[in-house]
């Protein structure tokens, strides 16, 4: 899919990693993500303990995730164990419903979508604690981006690289592909340096979340998803000046894309 690029960009979607951006990183859940990430190697791959963590942070900065790297350097396991493993046992609670952002979303008549390398059942289930679940239009998840039958234009890269994530450029160019977005109309946030980086090469407006200051790559920094308002106030203001301020609920249907097996 081919999009020209405008001079004069005007936003048309907004797209959100999940994990650190919709929710603060204060939250404890990466922490424990990491630690359970480490116990799978040791408890379930066999992996000396001696030096996992340094495997785990190589893996991780080589390949996009953990799992990709255990993968690609030979491991053999199933996903949706791995996936139940490390997100199985997080501490859901320190989740709350977070109607500041919530308010924001749908004072916001974009397209919104979630585009994360987290699997299904963990993105559902942060989303539902934040109670933001119904504020976007789809989800872009581990299943979405890995379906069971990959097509055939992914075949070469998938010799090499056997799970398609964030932050290789295949994984940003299958989602503006499944999800019909123009880059260059999006507005791409993301907690993570790489994702932002890979984001900006691929034509998106990035938003580094977490962090007061730009990075190569950034073109805007926000300590926290609450602050959009003031770091995008033209986001609302075109929307009154269009006098069609609206407010968009995908009410009770929520659309997490899962792979289609014909
Ligand atoms: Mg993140």
């Amino acid at each position: 899919m081919e999009f020209v690029n405008s001079s004069t960009p005007r936003y048309e979607c907004l797209l959100f990693d999940l994990d650190d951006t919709l929710y603060p990183f204060s939250s404890g859940l990466s922490d424990a993500c990491t630690n359970n990430i480490i116990e799978f190697m040791v408890q379930k791959l066999g992996i000396d303990e001696e030096g996992v963590v340094e495997l785990n942070d190589i893996l991780y900065k080589k390949h996009g995730t953990t799992m990709a790297g255990l993968k690609a350097v030979g491991y053999e396991f199933d996903n949706d164990e791995y996936h139940s493993y490390v997100h199985g046992r997080l501490p859901y609670e320190n989740l709350k419903p977070d109607p500041v952002l919530r308010n924001l979303l749908l004072s916001l008549p974009f397209r919104k979508l979630v585009f994360s390398n987290g699997d299904e059942v963990h993105v559902t289930k942060a989303l539902k604690r934040l109670d933001i679940e119904d504020c976007f239009e789809r989800i872009i998840n581990f299943e979405t981006l890995n379906p069971k039958i990959h097509d055939s234009c992914v075949a070469d890269y998938l010799i090499e690289n056997p799970v398609i994530c964030k932050p290789a450029e295949i994984a940003f160019k299958k989602a503006f592909d499944i999800a019909q977005l123009n880059p260059y109309t999006t507005l791409f946030f993301d907690d993570s340096t790489r994702n932002i980086q890979t984001g900006k090469s691929v034509g998106l407006h990035t938003v580094l979340v977490g962090k007061s200051e730009k990075i190569d790559g950034s073109d805007y920094a926000l300590e926290s998803i609450h602050n959009m308002k003031d770091a995008f106030p033209e986001l609302w203001s075109e929307c009154n000046n269009n006098n069609e301020s609206e407010t968009i609920v995908y009410a009770s249907q929520i659309s997490i894309e899962t792979s289609v097996q014909a």
